[in-house]
């Protein structure tokens, strides 16, 4: 999951139209017996902002499904009775809310499903706001005060910055380091095994790189500067990993950040601990300014 930008305030047209509003005003009425409109949730032009933003990425596991199949639209709060309060209806009047779309993989999405925890079920949010009559559209924004104080144990990676909540471990495994972190983690199923296999062919194909190339250099096939030239390519290979259209590059950060953990104390050999420790630090402080700027 990685932190992304989107401008609440552009929403897209078809959410705005006469149509739309008409389908507001139906569920208001019906709450949730209202017939949910997938032509206008998950419009092309959604689906295109959506996949714009997110770079063609799911919202919570990052995997790139450009060539697999195709990202959903997924409700943040679920439009459909919330699984964890037995008397709620769901919140049907974010169906078509700009703020509440993310964009999901369908393991994911299925997963994630209706779930919908919060730090204090006393705080959850019942029923819509309303004004004359018509829905109070301020009150649906996912940065509204009566929707932020329900306090989601859902991370949301538009409002919330995910790396604050999760880290990972060399063999692929995703682990919370707070509750929240936890919870997204279970909720969407952030270590099956798929996924998990994924993230670890990142980090052992450099490893495996790595540990040829320091193989050689002991075998003398290859020269001190060449074998620490091999390295920088590799640490170059993660640093273009990073990129936000790039797949689990939240992965990537968190491996060239902790180098050690994930490479350098992993090798048995101190000579070769040594040579890859000269190369990381030689290369930190550009590795930081790059990371900096995504
Ligand atoms: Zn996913």
């Amino acid at each position: 999951m990685k932190r992304i930008y989107k401008n609440f305030d552009e929403v897209p047209q078809i959410l705005t139209s006469k149509k739309c509003e008409t389908l507001i005003e139906d569920l208001l009425e019906k709450q949730n017996q209202h017939s949910f409109n997938q032509y206008y949730f998950a419009h092309e032009d959604i689906k295109t902002s959506l996949s714009n933003i997110y770079n063609n990425k799911c919202a919570y596991c990052e995997t790139d499904t450009t060539a697999g199949a195709p990202l959903e639209v997924e409700h943040y709060r679920p439009k459909n009775k919330v699984k964890e309060s037995e008397k709620h209806l769901g919140y049907y009047w974010l169906c078509y809310e700009w703020s509440n779309l993310l964009y999901s993989c369908s393991s994911c999405n299925k997963a994630k499903s209706n779930h919908f925890p919060l730090e204090d079920e006393s705080k959850r949010v019942f029923a819509p706001k309303k004004i004359a009559g018509k829905l109070d559209k301020n009150s649906c924004n996912i940065r509204s005060s009566i929707l932020l104080q329900e306090k989601p144990l859902l991370l949301n990676p538009e409002i919330d910055n995910p790396l604050e909540h999760v880290f990972f471990h060399p063999d692929g495994k995703i682990e919370g380091r707070s509750t929240r972190g936890e919870m997204t983690i279970e909720i969407c199923k952030l270590n099956r095994q798929p996924l998990q296999i994924a993230r670890k062919t990142l980090i052992d194909d450099i490893f495996r790189n790595l540990m040829r190339y320091l193989e050689k250099f002991d075998a003398r096939n290859i020269s001190d500067s060449t074998v620490k030239y091999a390295i920088k390519n590799e640490i170059n290979k993660l640093l273009s990993l990073i990129k936000n259209d790039r797949p689990y590059s939240v992965l990537a950060m968190t491996v060239l950040k902790k180098f050690d953990v994930f490479y350098i104390n992993r090798f048995g050999k101190k000579e070769h601990q040594k040579i890859l420790r000269e190369v990381y630090e030689e290369f930190k402080q550009t590795i930081l300014e790059i990371m900096n700027k995504e």
